[in-house]
């Protein structure tokens, strides 16, 4: 089947012809899954991965979307979404808001109809991101290596229906949240998340440690890791 033939299926996507020359973003997959995080948790959802992060995270498990990936318009990764058939999306990477034209994705997700999500790493500016889309911000603790990277001005543009993430790889993370907590007010702004580093920190213990000092945060595990553990596309 050549390429002009390619039909929208299974994330596939057709960019033949005159499409070439329109907005494109590069993207590693489009995959459909149960979300694993955050506030739509559970729900069917399509994940539009975009390829490339400024920032190495030690712990990071999307490595694979740092490189390679390929060019698709906007309109050619509506198709594909559409052609999943769920209301959710959710725009991740990587780091989606390192290619600018992701903001006139979600800006067309929320245009169709969709609930849409963005993950994002903190490190980049949200300030323009629609206000339609619930913002899964990242706070980077000194366990990731990159908590120089906070873009703290962030907390400025967050919505009550936006969540902040910390990832947790240890006591010293974990303490390092509950003074940013105090420090900025977090749990005022938004909901804030708390998740241990997969394979690095006891769920229990941070468990614990957040029903001890009554922590105002949700603790979150993986979904997606429990059902499929690290698996791309997933
Ligand atoms: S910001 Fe996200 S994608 Fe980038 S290195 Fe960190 S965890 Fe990985």
């Amino acid at each position: 089947m050549g390429s002009a033939d390619r039909a929208v299926a299974d994330g596939e996507i057709d960019l033949a012809g005159e499409a070439a020359q329109l907005p494109r973003l590069r993207l590693s997959e489009i995959f459909l899954s149960l979300q694993g995080e955050a506030d739509a948790v559970g729900w069917p959802t399509v994940f539009v991965r975009l390829t490339g992060c400024p920032l190495r995270c030690v712990w990071c498990d999307t490595a694979y979307a740092f490189h390679g990936g390929q060019w698709h318009t906007i309109d050619a990764i509506l198709e594909a979404v559409a052609g999943h058939g769920v209301r959710h999306v959710c725009v991740t990477g990587g780091e989606p808001l390192a290619q600018k034209r992701c903001l006139v994705l979600l800006e067309r997700l929320c245009d169709a109809g969709y609930a849409v999500s963005l993950e994002t790493s903190g490190a980049l500016d949200v300030a323009a991101v629609d206000p339609r889309v619930r913002k899964v911000v990242d706070l980077k603790a000194p366990g990731s290596g990159e908590a120089a990277r906070n873009l703290w001005s962030n907390l400025d543009h967050l919505l009550p229906h936006d969540q902040l993430k910390i990832v947790i790889a240890d006591r010293g993370d974990y303490e390092w949240a509950v003074a940013r907590l105090h420090e900025h007010a977090l749990a005022q702004r938004c909901q804030v998340l708390l998740s241990p580093v997969h394979g690095r920190l006891a769920p229990r213990e941070l468990a614990q440690w957040i029903l001890a000092d009554r922590l105002p945060v949700r603790f979150q595990l993986q979904l997606h890791k429990q059902l499929w553990g690290d698996l791309p596309g997933h």
